[in-house]
């Protein structure tokens, strides 16, 4: 039987000092709900076990200048969906990560630990590590399925979404087979910016159709400068279509997968537009 050993450590510089000296031997802990899961099934078998959640940079939600949001990476879903004021200006990031598992899971689930398990919204993603502290945007995080662009002995520390101009919405939406408890068929998310009916900026993020979560960039340049009328929308769906290099599974095959992204688009894109007009 292989020894395992638990730290909990106070700080970010113990926890960092921790996970970097026994190298590849360890696992950051924070809600648990993927790391348990491989380590009963014997995927994982780490020698170190570090828990971040005492921590209390990582497990703040904190609100900085300017109306933004800095979110540490081990805050569970259940907490973030108690802040007073992050749904009125992220609902699309709150609702992205509110999908993931159940009530029981989202109490312990953490969005930090669901991108280092390598699964959008304009966040830049600070980590830190033996070498200091850098930034990243979110998309570069993940490189591959369960690999992601983290330096051995960094740690992922919070999310920053900044603040919004007036006008600004978001939504997310997934396809699930089930009616809940399942993973994504397809995942869309969008975000954008309405000024005088007119889409100044914009968004759009798939999920499950490639290796890493995509930000597709000709998606939301359709939607851009358009009055997110059927012309934008078809566009808009297309590109995302043409984005997806999707796996052929139980849960849908590649054709279902590329289509089912182009509904989930235009079906995502209203949402966040009838928010950002306040309706
Ligand atoms: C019943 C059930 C249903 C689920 N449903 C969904 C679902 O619908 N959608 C979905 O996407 N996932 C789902 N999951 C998977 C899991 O819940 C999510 O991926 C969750 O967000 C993982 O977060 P966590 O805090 O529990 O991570 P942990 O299990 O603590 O960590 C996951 C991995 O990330 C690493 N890690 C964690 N935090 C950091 C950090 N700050 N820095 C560096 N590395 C870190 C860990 O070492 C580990 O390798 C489900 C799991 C269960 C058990």
């Amino acid at each position: 039987m292989t020894d395992i050993r638990y730290v909990a450590p106070q700080t970010l510089d113990e926890a960092i000092g921790a996970y970097a000296a026994a190298g590849s031997a360890a696992r950051i802990l924070a809600g648990g709900t993927d790391l348990l899961v491989q380590m009963r099934s014997g995927a994982v078998k780490p020698g170190l076990i570090v828990d971040i959640k005492k921590v209390r940079e990582l497990t703040a939600v904190e609100e900085i200048s300017g109306g933004g949001f800095r979110i540490g990476a081990a805050v569970p879903g259940a907490v973030l969906a108690e802040h007073p004021r992050f749904r009125q200006t992220w609902p699309g990031v709150l609702e992205a990560v509110n999908l993931i598992g159940s009530t029981q899971v989202q109490g312990r689930a953490s969005a930090g630990g669901n991108l280092c398990n390598a699964s959008p919204a304009g966040a830049i993603v600070t980590v830190q590590g033996p070498d200091g502290r850098r930034e990243l945007k979110v998309e570069d995080v993940p490189a591959g399925p369960g690999r992601t662009n983290l330096k051995p002995g960094e740690i992922l520390v919070s999310f920053t979404l900044p603040p919004r101009p007036p006008g600004s919405s978001d939504a997310y939406l997934r396809m699930i087979p089930r009616t809940e408890m399942d993973i994504a068929v397809v995942g869309c998310g969008v975000s954008l910016t309405l000024k005088d009916g007119v889409c100044t900026h914009a968004r759009v993020g798939l999920g499950a159709v490639a290796p890493t979560a995509l930000l597709v960039e000709p998606a939301a340049q359709a939607l851009i400068g358009s009055r997110l009328d059927d012309t934008a929308l078809t566009a808009a769906a297309n590109a995302c279509r043409a984005a997806c290099r999707p796996i052929d599974d139980k849960r849908g095959t590649i054709a279902y997968r590329t289509q089912i992204a182009g509904v989930l688009l235009k079906r995502t894109t209203n949402i966040a537009a009838e928010r950002a007009q306040g309706k």
